[in-house]
């Protein structure tokens, strides 16, 4: 009867060793990810966004679950390299898990105003894009001649070109010493396609 009592409260301190080993472990663990999210922070504070980029996502790499501060350094650089829909999203969760009570609360939402307002910046350019009509999608009717001046050299067939020495004359590359193109060469010309040798 003794005997099975000393093993119970012997397995149940061996129990009690490997529970604080755990914890143990788990503060290390947890010790080590703060020195590496400060160190990238840092470098988010020094300018170095894409180094604090990578140290960041190492962190994630390495981690099961995201600490509340990570999301929200995360969150500012990533404003930092122009990724605005990634800062929106992490800076988001930041406010979500911490509401307005958070360290960094304040600065938070005015980070994400930030993003938000470039986000809109960047659709609306999107959209500005996507309307335009340009020139060099259109096949340009040269008219009953059917040449045109070369834009190249404006009819001259030799272009001008500096350097060190003074003023260089070379043959136009793009009428091939004619002055003048045909309208397909034209059309290439305009669109960046004109082949010169
Ligand atoms: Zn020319």
């Amino acid at each position: 009867m003794l005997g099975s009592l000393q093993a119970f409260s012997q397995s149940q301190s061996e129990k009690n060793k490997i529970h604080e080993l755990e914890i143990q472990r788990q503060i290390d663990r947890t010790r080590k990810i703060t020195v590496q999210m400060d160190s990238a922070t840092r470098l988010t504070e020094e300018g170095h966004y894409e180094e604090a980029d990578i140290k960041f996502r190492n962190i994630l790499k390495s981690i099961r679950s995201v600490p509340s501060d990570f999301t929200y350094h995360f969150g500012v650089n990533s404003f930092f390299l122009g990724k605005y829909r990634q800062s929106v999203d992490w800076i988001n969760k930041y406010i979500q898990l911490k509401g307005t009570q958070g360290q960094y609360s304040e600065q938070a939402i005015e980070w994400l105003s930030k993003g938000e307002a470039e986000l809109m910046k960047e659709n609306e350019m999107e959209a500005k894009k996507a309307a335009e009509v340009l020139s060099g999608d259109y096949y340009i009717d040269c008219g009953p001649t059917g040449k045109v001046v070369c834009p190249t050299c404006k009819g001259s067939a030799v272009i001008v070109k500096k350097n060190y020495f003074g003023e260089v004359y070379k043959t136009c590359p793009s009428c091939s010493k004619k002055g003048y193109l045909t309208c397909d060469e034209y059309n290439k010309l305009i669109k960046g396609k004109l082949i010169s040798e």
